[in-house]
């Protein structure tokens, strides 16, 4: 069984994702480029390869069961665990940052929640038997601060004029997994938290964000390289710690 550090970033052909695999590939760690697109996956790990990381890509859409399956099966069978998993792929769809909950669809709420909180549980599920086959695994969920009931009802906030439901209630929803998972694996090594990266400029917002996407992988790395004293359960970066 290959001693590097194995990493699986879900959603790391562009954005966020891109910037962590190039991260965390620059500290030794052999990266995969978890992806649902080949195209897009196999340009983002050549370019990482020619940058000097040890990237590969995955074929992994995480609202798809088999995908997910044939990912964690690649894992197993290539490197036999694995040391910190990324849940980086999100969308946001809705109707506009003031759409009222009233006039959302059910069916966009399905649409975001599937990628956003179900492939999160799924991919985490399908991986975990290989992240305890790991001396000490790390697992990042990409988050945001608009999933904080406590940030989105202050009403002197920033935040408090944005009533879009789908994507804030689906990273709620995904602090609330990474809480719940942190407190079944807290008897064991691995850490499980929740990333808040700040308004970065990618795709996801149309490139209006005033952080760079760089500056956003760097809260999911400091998460991914815990120290065996770190914290585990918490949503921590950007604003929201004095280290953010
Ligand atoms: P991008 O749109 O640039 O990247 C999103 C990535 O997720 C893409 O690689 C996309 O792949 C992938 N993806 C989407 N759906 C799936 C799926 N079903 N299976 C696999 N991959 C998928 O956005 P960001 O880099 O900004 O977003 C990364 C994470 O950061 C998200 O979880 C987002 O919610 C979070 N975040 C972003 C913030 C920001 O300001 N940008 C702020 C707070 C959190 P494809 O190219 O195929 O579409």
């Amino acid at each position: 069984m290959t001693t590097n550090t194995i990493a699986l970033i879900t959603g790391a052909n562009k954005g966020i994702g891109l910037a962590t695999a190039r991260q965390l590939g620059a500290l030794g760690m052999t990266v995969l480029i978890g992806a649902r697109d080949t195209e897009r996956g196999r340009a983002a790990e050549e370019k990482l390869r020619a940058g000097g990381a040890d990237a590969r890509f995955v074929p992994l859409d995480v609202t798809d069961a088999e995908s997910v399956e044939a990912a964690a099966k690649l894992v197993e069978r290539e490197y036999g665990r694995l040391d910190v998993l990324v849940n980086n792929a999100g969308i946001a769809l809705g109707d506009g940052a003031r759409a009222l909950p009233s006039d959302t669809t059910v069916a966009t709420l399905r649409r975001v929640y599937e990628t956003n909180v179900f492939g999160v549980a799924a991919v985490t599920n399908a991986l975990l038997p290989l992240l305890r086959r790991a001396p000490a695994a790390r697992i990042v969920n990409v988050s945001s601060e608009v999933g904080s009931i406590a940030v989105m009802t202050d009403p002197e906030g920033a935040l408090f004029a944005l009533t879009s439901v789908p994507y804030p209630s689906s990273k709620a929803a995904l602090n609330m997994l990474t809480a719940m998972y942190a407190k079944e694996l807290r008897d064991t090594p691995i850490k499980v938290n929740a990333a808040n990266p700040g308004y970065c400029a990618t795709d996801l917002n149309g490139n209006n964000g005033f952080r760079t996407p760089e500056q956003g992988a760097e809260v999911s790395v400091h998460l991914a390289t815990l120290p065996a004293d770190g914290p585990s359960g918490l949503l921590w970066g950007f604003q929201m710690d004095a280290g953010g």
